[in-house]
């Protein structure tokens, strides 16, 4: 299980994930990657490798949004590469989504999937979360939310983009970590208080099986 950070902000969000990905590399990983929102648009890069890889990618790009996750990844299921990185959308890449922990039953998960006509891109357990939630996804998040994880057996901290919400950044967890806060430059979360920390002393741990919502000055629960 590795990082994720995310954030609502009052400002451009890209220096804030990647300096939320940096205070997380403390942990390991082997990828990393970020998506962002503008207007009604998800920009996704990610990297194999360190940090600075990532960093060098997005170097020559105008990534705009001030709404955006991040993740840094540990494998636990596929090899570490480009397509294996996290975040992860959906086949029309309409969600955006980053994953701690080990879904234990995405084999049979993705045989059905398979079955019904989806695309899968990557070795991952956690790309069925997204192609689950691109199957129940009708234009209510919490509703195509609450249906996917009903599915999920295993450990998850799953943070979510939908590109028609572009205010608005979701999450739920089982197991695996989440903290979240508000602050003078908007709402966060991550995996892991360090993340946190330069920005306030004051957070919450997201209580099991909640859905929460990222908004820039509120956060609901
Ligand atoms: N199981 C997921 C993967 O292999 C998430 C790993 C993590 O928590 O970093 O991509």
């Amino acid at each position: 299980m590795c990082g994720i950070t995310a954030i609502s902000a009052n400002k451009e969000a890209l220096p804030f994930l990647l300096q939320g990905l940096e205070k997380l590399e403390y942990r390991g990983y082997d990828s990393a990657g970020i998506t962002t929102i503008e207007g009604n648009h998800l920009f996704t890069k990610k990297a194999k490798g360190r940090l600075q890889n990532l960093k060098d990618l997005l170097k020559d790009e105008n990534v705009l949004g001030h709404v955006g996750i991040g993740h840094t990844r540990w494998a636990t299921h596929g090899i570490p590469s480009n397509l294996n990185s996290h975040p992860h959308t959906n086949n029309d890449e309409t969600i955006s989504l980053v994953h701690n922990g080990i879904i234990e039953n995405y084999r049979e998960l993705k045989e059905i999937l398979i079955l019904q006509g989806y695309q899968f891109h990557s070795e991952t357990d956690s790309e069925v979360a997204a192609a689950l939630l691109n199957h129940y996804y009708k234009g209510d998040p919490k509703e195509a939310i609450k249906k996917t994880v009903s599915k999920l057996k295993g450990t998850f901290a799953l943070v979510i983009l939908f590109e028609d919400q572009p205010d608005v950044i979701y999450s739920i967890r089982n197991v695996s970590p989440i903290v979240a806060t508000i602050c003078k430059e908007g709402a966060m979360l991550a995996s892991d208080l360090t993340a946190l920390c330069r920005f306030t002393n004051e957070y919450f741990v997201v209580p099991e099986y909640h859905i929460l919502e990222l908004h820039k000055d509120h956060v609901v629960l």
